[in-house]
Parts: structure tokens; C-alpha cells; sequence
């Protein structure tokens, strides 16, 4: 089987000024030395306001965490006041593009085709987009949580090239794991996950399928990471709330 280089992707959601996340880049990176990058990549996800500026200190101090952004317009500029362009953030040396977080999909009524729309934007510019899929509290109740998952999943996708889905990255994140201190189970992770893999190689392919890495986020933190991690299809994490602690973000990375 090809072999997945975890990621650990920080989502900052809206917290941290562009000083605040000049120091906790700086705090991330005294606590994580090279080594870790050979089997593990870091990425932070700062608000748009703080790119230019993590920017400048992971260029200037050569480091090798690297940044996303936690969203990107589907449109490439022009009269859509209040959206950011996959080529400006192409032009800021961003590596990661978040599509379809719950949050968006939840308060912005972001549907499946506005999340293809914007995962296309972002392999456009070379962005690879962390597209994400999760269900709810009442689905996963009634056990219908894998056919929901795999349903969200090709329409998130629809129509994609196996190619351009070999350049994607996917985040199961359960709503009811995020931000709530009940992270789901290493076994219920991993058989979303593998489900996710299981439809990827039905509208790609198999080897596509095996090189796609597969995050999962929810409350995690660093005393869960590594049983999550642990799992044969679980290639990483989406981390929100403790990605704001540089020295839990560091050492749950380094567990990874
Ligand atoms: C997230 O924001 O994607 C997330 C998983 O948040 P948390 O880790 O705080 O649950």
C-alpha cells in the first residue's frame, strides 16, 4: 500500500490578530524541531488577515510548517465584494485551501455544489483543498452517518477528474465532535474514514484511493491524536481549538 505522510493542519478559525499569530507561529516553531518534519506535515490555517504575516516569518525564518487559508471564492476576482481569490492567495505562498468546514456549510448555507465550486477555484490556482464532510448529531443517532458521509463526499467532488481528486486532501469532522470536547471514537473515525476511501476508489480509482490522505477532526487534542492517527485510514488531523496552543499543537504534531 502507497504510504501517507500524516498532516496536521491547525484551523484557527476567527481568533488570533496578525501580532497573536506572528508569536504563536514563532512558539510553534521553537517546539518543533526539523526532525518532526520528516514524517509529519504542519500546517497552520490563519484568518485571512494573518497571512501576509505568518508568511513572513515561516519564509524568513525558513521554516517548515506551512500555512492554508480557511477558505477560498469560487470566482477567479471581480464584483464579488468580500471574497478572497485563490490567485491572491497563490501570490501569499499559500499551500492549503479549507472548503465546505461545517461552519460554512452551517452559516453560510454553503450546499455540496458550492463546495465543489470552490474545490475546483482552489485546484485551479494550486491550492490543495482540504475539503470537508461531517454529519450531524440526529443522522449519526439514527446510524445513517457512513451514507451520509459518502453522499456529501461525491457531491462535494462531483465530476472531478481522478487526477484533480489525487490533488485534494478530505476532513471527516462529525459536527457533534467539533469544538465540544466529544471527540468520536478511533473505531467510528475509521470507519467513516475508510467508507470516504472505499467511494473514493469508486469514483476514481484504486490507487488514487490509497494516496489521498484522510483527516479526521473533532475535539481533538494531544492525548486522543494518537489513537485517532493509529488508524489504518486516518492519515491526520483538522485541528481546531488546540491549534491555538502552540505547545499542545506542537506535541500533538509530533505524535502524529
Ligand atoms: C475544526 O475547527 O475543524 C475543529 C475540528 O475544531 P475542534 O478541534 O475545536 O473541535
Amino acid at each position: 500500500m502507497m504510504s501517507r505522510k500524516p498532516l496536521i493542519a491547525g484551523n484557527w478559525k476567527m481568533n488570533l490578530n496578525h501580532l497573536e499569530a506572528i508569536a504563536l507561529v514563532q512558539k510553534l516553531a521553537a517546539s518543533l524541531p526539523a526532525k518532526y518534519f520528516d514524517k509529519v506535515d504542519v500546517t497552520v490555517i490563519p484568518p485571512f488577515t494573518d497571512i501576509r504575516s505568518v508568511q513572513t516569518v515561516i519564509d524568513g525564518d525558513k521554516l517548515l510548517i506551512t500555512y492554508g487559508a480557511q477558505d477560498v471564492s469560487a470566482h477567479d476576482s471581480g464584483a464579488y465584494t468580500g471574497e478572497i481569490s485563490g490567485a491572491f492567495l497563490k501570490k501569499l505562498g499559500v499551500t492549503f485551501a479549507v472548503v465546505g468546514h461545517s461552519e460554512r456549510r452551517t452559516y453560510h448555507n454553503e450546499t455540496d455544489e458550492v463546495v465543489l465550486a470552490k474545490t475546483k477555484a482552489a485546484l485551479k490556482h494550486e491550492l490543495t483543498p482540504i475539503v470537508c464532510i461531517g454529519e450531524g448529531l440526529e443522522i449519526r443517532e439514527a446510524g445513517d452517518h457512513v451514507e451520509y458521509n459518502v453522499a456529501q463526499l461525491k457531491g462535494s467532488l462531483a465530476g472531478l477528474s481522478a487526477d484533480d481528486i489525487a490533488k485534494t486532501v478530505i476532513a471527516y469532522e462529525p459536527v457533534w465532535a467539533i469544538g465540544t470536547g466529544r471527540v468520536a471514537s478511533a473505531a467510528d473515525a475509521q470507519e467513516v474514514c475508510a467508507a470516504i476511501r472505499g467511494a473514493l476508489e469508486e469514483i476514481a480509482d484504486a490507487a488514487t484511493a490509497a494516496s489521498v490522505r484522510i483527516l479526521y477532526g473533532g475535539s481533538v487534542n494531544a492525548k486522543n491524536v494518537g489513537e485517532l492517527v493509529g488508524q489504518a485510514d486516518v492519515d491526520g488531523a483538522l485541528v481546531g481549538g488546540a491549534s491555538l496552543k502552540p505547545d499542545e499543537f506542537a506535541t500533538l504534531s509530533a505524535i502524529a
